[in-house]
């Protein structure tokens, strides 16, 4: 009788042991997946402005931007809390929750006093190139001085997070991933492949290889770019022909069927100028996701994806052209791919997405004159030329004035001290010479006063949380609303451009989808320097190390 007892007593211990064992691996994942996403998605379309999707709103589907706003959270008033607003800093900022004052990437290129040599901030010659022997694998985060969000999930789990970053752009892919990504992944321009360097690995995963076998370089730029609706349909836009378009290299006009076979050239370039350079970004992405199984277990897992083509489509046509409209209906469809493909793979709900811009952009600055309003193109002659008179006829030597790179003037630190001369005297009189000067100005600030003083007005204050001593310059130049340097990457007048303090350049979309959301919006003022601290919260780990923003209540669920 006792035997047969303790003999059933052993037979249930036994099956509930062995339910136990069975449903232990479920157990675990509900519980961790309620504390953390397996997943988080951060998305950055480079130049979006918000009201993008309201414009283009009747051309969007219901599985892409519609998806996010109509079942995520809109922070509809998210800005930029600093310039320059250039791809760099702001792919930086987002990442770091924390502004060009602090974790350095002050633009995508500057001059750098340490050094004594103008440097991209990404570009790193320590670096060894893998999957090409060109120069556009000796690349890394090495000039990145802070900690970003990314860094900080490697760093909560014992570096068994995975984090795979993917962009066009190096600074698109590079920065996002932080300092210990498991692997940032950018276009290389001369072969259409794509490439790391030896920061990451010292080979290609296998998946990548193989994306890189099947040619969609090659694939894309072999039948014309057409429109993807009837061009009739285009109304939200001004005409195809618009004198405030560039043409292609190559093409007489800015229009429609844009001859790619025709125009592509020696290099693959033109892949990053038009929306399939998009589409092939989601490809890779979806290729990483499977090929590195994120999100396959417990511990969260982070892909960072950043949609570049748009920006080069906007600074050759403008953010009125059929060609961005157009860009905008083939992106919404390649965001959908993307949902859906996690929505499959994943599951609804298990991960988490956020989507913003690295910067925005102005109107055409010359259409905004011709309709009338204050706008118009600075002389950067006007500007080289003034400072190097000014120094002349003022302290004897036109040397004194080193370089113009973009907003920022610099002067030549060096010469200077050697002279016994001031360099604080010096930029200060040179900035208000040229802001009475040079036409389509408003302010002018120098790298003293920025490191003595503090500036309450907005935008003037913008400048100075963006001001990194020793990369930034010695005077900062504030143009007018509606004044813009010339446009690169196009003829000099036509298309857009950004970078300044200022709303259009500033004021970006954000929206929150997924694990734990809620759904809604919301007209608070957001700066960008708020997501990653959210990401921190959501995520019960560390705050990157120098953050300053503030996590978003609302959209928690
Ligand atoms: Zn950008
Ligand atoms: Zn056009
Ligand atoms: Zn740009």
């Amino acid at each position: 009788m006792t035997k047969s007892i303790t003999n059933s007593y052993f037979w249930s211990m036994r099956k509930l042991i062995l339910l136990f064992l069975l449903t232990f691996p479920f157990l675990l994942h509900a519980q961790s997946s309620d504390m953390r996403p397996v997943l988080v998605v951060g998305v950055v379309v480079d130049q979006m402005r918000p009201d993008f999707i309201t414009k283009y709103w009747s051309k969007l589907g219901n599985n892409g931007f519609k998806k996010l706003w109509n079942d995520g959270f809109n922070c509809k008033n998210t800005q930029y809390n600093y310039a320059p607003t250039h791809t760099g800093p702001g792919h930086a900022s987002i990442y770091t929750g924390t502004t060009p004052s602090y974790h350095g990437i002050t633009g995508n290129d500057w001059y750098d006093t340490p050094s004594t040599d103008t440097v991209n901030c990404v570009l790193d010659n320590n670096v060894i190139p893998v999957g090409t022997n060109g120069w556009e694998g000796k690349a890394s985060p090495s000039r990145l001085l802070t900690t970003t969000i990314t860094d900080e999930l490697k760093l909560s789990t014992q570096m068994k997070a995975k984090v795979i970053s993917v962009s066009l752009k190096n600074r698109g892919a590079i920065l996002p991933g932080g300092r210990a990504a498991d692997g940032a992944y950018w276009f290389e321009n001369a072969t259409g492949n794509w490439i790391t360097s030896s920061w990451y690995r010292n080979d290609l995963p296998k998946w990548l290889i193989d994306f890189n076998g099947r040619k969609w370089s090659d694939e894309y730029l072999s039948r014309p770019w057409t429109t993807v609706l009837p061009i009739k349909e285009y109304t939200e836009s001004d005409i195809d022909d618009s004198p405030y378009e560039a043409p292609f290299i190559g093409a007489e006009k800015p229009i429609f069927p844009h001859d790619l076979p025709k125009l592509k050239g020696n290099t693959y370039s033109l892949l990053v100028d038009i929306p399939f350079g998009n589409t092939m970004t989601k490809d890779l992405a979806l290729a990483a996701i499977s090929g590195e199984k994120l999100g396959d277990d417990t511990i969260t897992d982070f892909l960072a994806i950043s949609f570049s083509a748009v920006d080069h489509i906007g600074h050759q046509f403008g953010p009125n052209s059929v060609e961005m409209e157009d860009a905008y209906i083939r992106l919404d469809r390649d965001l959908a791919d993307l949902l859906t493909f996690l929505d499959n793979r994943i599951g609804k709900g298990k991960y988490l997405m956020f989507l913003t811009a690295d910067h925005a952009c102005i109107d055409n600055p010359i259409q905004l004159k011709d309709k009338k309003l204050n706008g118009g193109i600075i002389s950067t002659k006007a500007i080289q030329d003034t400072s190097r008179y000014f120094l002349k006829m003022r302290y004897g030597k036109a040397e004194y004035f080193r370089c113009r790179i973009k907003e920022q003037v610099y002067l030549n630190t060096e010469l200077i001290e050697k002279d016994k001369l001031s360099a604080c005297d010096m930029s200060k009189e040179l900035a208000t010479y040229l802001r009475t000067h040079i036409i389509g100005m408003n302010k002018t600030l120098t790298s003293c006063d920025m490191q003595s003083q503090m500036y309450q007005d907005l935008f003037q204050s913008r400048i100075q949380s963006g001001h990194f001593p020793g990369r930034g310059g010695d005077v900062y130049l504030l143009y007018q609303a509606g004044w813009t340097e010339p446009i690169d990457g196009a003829d000099r007048t036509k298309g857009t451009t950004h970078g300044s303090p200022y709303i259009f350049d500033a004021h970006v979309p954000l929206f929150w989808y997924g694990w734990h959301i809620q759904k809604g919006s919301s007209f608070d003022e957001v700066n960008i320097t708020d997501i990653a601290p959210t990401l921190s919260f959501l995520l019960n780990i560390t705050l990157p190390n120098a953050c300053i923003g503030k996590k978003i209540d609302a959209i928690i669920k």
